[in-house]
């Protein structure tokens, strides 16, 4: 049975297959999209969405980045600010004084290839992140960083996808790539029957792998990586933030001279316990990654206890009713801690002077804020426990 024909089939409806269908159907192509799923339901739906510019290598890694982030800029125009993109800049923060040296020469490593960074000492990281604890002893401020809702971003995309005429087919696993007598691909079988097409563009993620058994190999490794949900809290977190594990995680820190291998042997910042990087989504929950593991193999179930990573998690999280883990209390604890953040965020009712103006700073005609629809941001709320795995996800590396 043949389900559909296009001139180029993408399979996988992550972020990467529908920007790579949205692109193309600007361009006039007709593309047929199959995903095995729902769109986002890969690492694209469970990611925390950094958009990281501060940590990439200078040269073709970071030009990618910052043309990444003026992609969104573009579609935040277009769309909509409907996935909650904003640029307020990203703050590595680190707890021992012996890597002082490490920050400072990132910060001006950074700067020396054109980012705006600053290196902050704890009063200024205080802040800029009032919810970092006492025991934080500098950090650095690079405003070119930003984030974005991912599982939003895709939904934007695929709605404005079919909009264009790209066929979505959720719920459809290509099982095979099928090819022609002479062996030239011409489509793909799915489990509700043949795509067939000039071209396919095979986004898969961390499945691709999969492609093995075709006769294909691509070097990827599999990384696990989880992500925590707490309930909304009252203080508004602008930046993202990363914790010092940061100088483990991204191979541009390793490239500077203060970088030592004892940093590098501190196997204990990659164990999984601790939950350094921080960012807030609408609605005033926080975001908590990433523990992470390498089973390489295809495990879905969770690697350790959700809430392990909570254990060491370096910031102070007041609870709305002023307890020191993020959300702790029933539904009405909840609404507190969601309407004192709007009030402190949007600048509404009862927000300060200060909040005010910072509101009136952040706000653009069409931003996620003052454009919230119905019920927007609450799907999220975590209902039974203020700490709860955000879904786990698989990444490949
Ligand atoms: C917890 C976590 C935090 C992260 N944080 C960040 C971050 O802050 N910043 C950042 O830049 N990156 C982050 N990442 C990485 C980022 O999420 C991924 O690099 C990105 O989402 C990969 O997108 P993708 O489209 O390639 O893959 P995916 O989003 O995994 O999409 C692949 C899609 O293909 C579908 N599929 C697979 N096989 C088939 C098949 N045979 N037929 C049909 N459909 C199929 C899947 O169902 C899936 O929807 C994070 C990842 C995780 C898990």
């Amino acid at each position: 049975m043949i389900l559909d024909r296009g001139e180029v089939i993408v399979v996988g409806g992550g972020i990467v297959g529908t920007t790579t269908a949205w692109f193309l159907a600007e361009r006039g192509v007709d593309v047929v999209l199959v995903e095995q799923e729902d769109l986002a339901y890969g690492a694209s739906g469970r990611n925390m969405g950094f958009l990281v510019i501060s940590n990439r290598c200078s040269g073709i890694e970071l030009d990618f980045a910052l043309h990444g982030r003026s992609l969104y800029e573009g579609f935040s125009e277009q769309l909509g600010n409907t996935f909650e993109y904003r640029s307020s800049g990203g703050l590595a923060f680190f707890n021992d004084e012996a890597d002082a040296a490490l920050f400072r020469e990132f910060a001006e490593e950074r700067r020396s290839v054109g980012l705006t960074t600053d290196y902050l000492e704890p009063s200024e990281v205080r802040e800029v992140a009032p919810i970092l604890t006492g025991d934080v002893v500098g950090g650095v401020f690079c405003a070119e960083d930003g984030m974005i809702r991912t599982p939003k971003f895709v939904a934007a995309l695929g709605a404005e996808c079919a909009r264009r005429g790209v066929r979505i087919h959720t719920q459809t696993t290509a099982t095979r790539l099928k090819r022609g007598a002479d062996g030239k691909v011409i489509g793909v079988e799915t489990t509700r029957g043949q795509v067939l097409g000039d071209r396919v563009v095979w986004a898969a993620g961390v499945w691709s792998k999969l492609l093995a058994d075709e006769g294909i190999e691509i070097n990827m490794e599999i990384e696990r990586l989880g992500a925590l949900l707490t309930t909304p809290i009252a203080e508004t977190v602008d930046p993202v933030l990363y914790g010092p594990s940061i100088a483990t995680m991204y191979r541009h820190f390793r490239t500077l001279s203060s970088f030592e291998s004892t940093y590098a042997d501190r196997q204990e910042l990659l164990s999984g316990k601790f939950t350094q990087n921080i960012n807030q989504i609408d609605g005033g929950n926080l975001m908590l990654g990433c523990p992470m593991d390498y089973p390489n193999s295809f495990e879905d179930h969770p690697c350790r206890r959700p809430d392990a990573g909570a254990q060491r998690v370096p910031a102070q999280l007041p609870g709305p009713e002023g307890r020191h883990r993020a959300g702790v209390g029933g539904p009405r604890a909840q609404r507190q801690g969601r309407a004192a953040h709007h009030r402190r965020y949007q600048g509404g009712p009862g927000a300060s002077h200060r909040d005010r103006a910072r509101a009136r700073k952040r706000r653009r005609p069409g931003d996620r804020r003052t454009d919230r629809p119905a019920g927007h941001g609450r799907g999220v709320v975590v209902r039974r426990r203020a700490l709860l795995p955000y879904r786990e996800g698989l990444i490949a590396a």
